[in-house]
């Protein structure tokens, strides 16, 4: 898939812009760049980032 592709919101059909977005999980912040609908606020992750990102909170979290 290409970070180019185009991408419209779901809820309202605007074209999605790429955003700096921040998430919180299990307590930990990280940031990352996510499409968001400019006008509705709505993002779309895509499968593969929020699972590699879970898999490596996860595995700082055991780290510990
Ligand atoms: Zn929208």
């Amino acid at each position: 898939m290409s970070e180019e592709e185009k991408w419209k919101c779901r809820c309202c059909g605007c074209e999605l812009s790429k955003r700096q977005v921040v998430f919180d999980y299990l307590s930990l912040t990280f940031s990352e760049k996510v499409l968001r609908c400019p006008k509705c606020g709505r993002v779309l992750i895509p499968k593969d980032l929020a699972v590699g990102k879970m898999v490596e909170v996860e595995a700082q979290l055991e780290d510990k």
